[in-house]
């Protein structure tokens, strides 16, 4: 793993050997995944800047595992992390809760193939910053990605936004819609009726509908 930070914005690629397919030379698809509400629970509010609240999404081990050893996807995490890297949220609070949820799903069979973490605040308007394109743009118009059958699942209506500006289609996984409302630059009719391909509470959904979509 090697991580290096640049504008408020940590790429941290880890390397992998996956397994040399059969189809390797067919354009990769990816599920571009959010971290905070998706694969974690999100605190009512600010940051998951201590052990004491952390906690993972309901069988999510179960059914990412079953994703990542059932199906052909490049997995990759897209975060929004608000204040990283300030005095507000400093590294040191956040980087061995995120180092601990890696190896968790490393220990699942679940290897993310990379993970863009943007630090900036809503205010700051940043390029890098869901529903902005800035950290995954180097998918776009790439002959190696095939983004028309990639998809990205997220807890927040900015996460289906960024499925629009990426030309895929979003797995929306949320208990409540409201979170996000303020940055997208679509309305939400707009993005349910161009980007939306599966709206759910449970990951045993997000599972199932990959599934179909792959047998
Ligand atoms: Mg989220």
């Amino acid at each position: 793993m090697f991580l290096s930070a640049a504008n408020n914005c940590i790429y941290t690629i880890i390397q992998h050997k996956k397994q040399i397919s059969n189809i390797a030379f067919m354009a990769k698809r990816i599920l571009f995944i959010d971290r905070d509400g998706t694969l974690i629970h999100e605190p009512v509010s600010g940051n998951i800047d201590s052990w004491d609240k952390l906690q993972f999404y309901p069988h999510v081990f179960k059914y990412m595992n079953l994703i990542a050893t059932e199906f052909e996807y490049e997995l990759i995490m897209v975060s929004n992390q608000d204040g990283l890297g300030t005095e507000y949220f400093p590294y040191s609070d956040f980087q061995p809760i995120h180092d601990f949820i890696i190896k968790a799903f490393e220990n699942e069979d679940v290897h993310f193939d990379a993970v863009y973490i943007d630090g900036s605040f809503k205010e700051d308007k940043s390029p890098n910053r869901k529903p902005r394109i800035g950290m995954v743009k180097q998918y776009m118009n790439n002959t190696d990605y095939d983004l028309e059958n990639s998809f990205v699942i997220g807890d927040r209506i900015t996460d289906v936004q960024l499925a629009k500006n990426l030309g895929c289609k979003a797995l929306w996984l949320h208990h409540t819609e409201g979170k996000g409302m303020t940055e997208i630059t679509d309305t939400i009719e707009v993005l349910r009726a161009i980007a939306l391909s599966l709206e759910t509470k449970n990951w045993k959904d997000i599972y199932e509908f990959l599934r179909q979509k792959n047998s």
